[in-house]
């Protein structure tokens, strides 16, 4: 940590920080609005881009796939498609990625994604499918000029049985075409800064962007923490303790918490976050307002006007 003499990034107010924003496709109408009311708050802020989640099974794809054409549509946003290898052959995914193309989206996060039994469960790729992400990463780049960002995992992911070989199936990501990489969440900001020195050792060059998960629910993010083998540390359960019963406190914890970890992380010259919002606007919002990002003009940005009125 710097100490008080010391020269500290995040408090210049001209530091050029780009954000982008991950959202879930919403299962109920009402999930809906709240995603789309999140979707134009954020909007104004310019977000260098926004992505999309990708489930297993056919409508949760759709899902996908309609909030991303969407917000092709009616937003000046520039989405990222989420997709995955998983119980699909090679044809149903490249067409997959055609009708992403043809629906005017030209940025793609390639998966591998979980077993369809659920995480814990080992995975088997479909016998006609792509095998693993880099095979995917290939697939997408054959079929258009797409970006393409793929995952990172600063603890290493459950699978690995390293965290050398998870850098390895990076490299061989990036050695297939990924043009940046976006992390797993952490709260400790030393295991991304360890990590992204590890992964620069290893010869790898593309921007890791570190992703941030604004914690709204200390007890939910503890349990999505154990699923993805991300650590929880003591000092964060801590900051939350006591404060189940106590919404309003938590809202400003969680602001202090989340800002606490993106500007340390500017001091460090980081200028990229990816945001997990979990489709809710005001924390991100908030923490985007302290790195410095503010509304543009409504008239080169949000949801465009025409699409408001229908
Ligand atoms: P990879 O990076 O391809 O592999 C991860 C590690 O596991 C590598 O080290 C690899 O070598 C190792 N590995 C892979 N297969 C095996 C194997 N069979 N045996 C041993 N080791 C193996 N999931 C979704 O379903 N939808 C999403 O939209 C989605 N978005 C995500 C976005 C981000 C930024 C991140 C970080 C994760 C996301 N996930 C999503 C979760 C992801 O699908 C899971 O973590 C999945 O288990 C691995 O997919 P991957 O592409 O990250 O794997």
């Amino acid at each position: 940590m710097p100490n008080a003499s010391q020269h500290r990034a995040s408090r210049d107010g001209f530091r050029p920080i780009r954000v982008s924003i991950e959202f879930f496709p919403p299962k109920t109408e009402e999930m809906e609005k709240i995603l789309w009311s999140s979707i134009e708050r954020l909007a104004p802020l310019q977000p260098k881009f926004v992505s999309v989640t990708y489930g297993a099974g056919g409508s949760t794809r759709e899902r996908t796939h309609n909030t991303v054409a969407r917000m092709v549509r009616e937003t000046s946003l520039k989405p990222a498609a989420h997709l995955t290898c998983v119980d699909a052959t090679k044809e149903e995914i490249d067409s997959v990625v055609q009708s992403y193309w043809d629906a005017g989206v030209r940025h793609i996060v390639a998966l591998r994604g979980d077993p369809a039994e659920g995480v814990g469960h080992s995975y088997r790729p479909h016998p006609g499918g792509y095998a693993q992400t880099c095979d995917l990463v290939a697939g997408i780049k054959r079929i258009g000029d797409f970006k393409v960002s793929v995952s990172a995992y600063p603890e290493k992911h459950p699978e690995a049985a390293s965290l050398d070989a998870d850098i390895d199936a990076l490299k061989a990501k990036v050695d297939a075409g990924a043009d940046q990489a976006i992390t797993q969440f952490f709260f400790d900001n030393e295991i991304y800064l360890r990590y992204r020195d590890k992964v620069r050792a290893a010869g790898i060059d593309i921007p890791i962007l570190p992703g941030i998960l604004p914690v709204q629910n200390f007890k939910q993010a503890a349990n999505f923490a154990r699923r993805t083998g991300a650590s929880v540390p003591y000092w964060l359960a801590a900051r939350f303790e006591g404060l189940e019963n106590d919404v309003e406190t938590r809202r400003l914890v969680a602001a202090a918490v989340a800002a606490e970890q993106v500007l340390d992380l500017v001091d460090e010259g980081v200028e990229d976050f990816h945001f997990y919002s979990m489709n809710r606007s005001d924390l991100v919002y908030a923490i985007c307002h302290l790195l410095g990002l503010r509304s543009q003009a409504p008239a080169k940005v949000a949801v465009k006007p025409e699409a408001k009125a229908a």
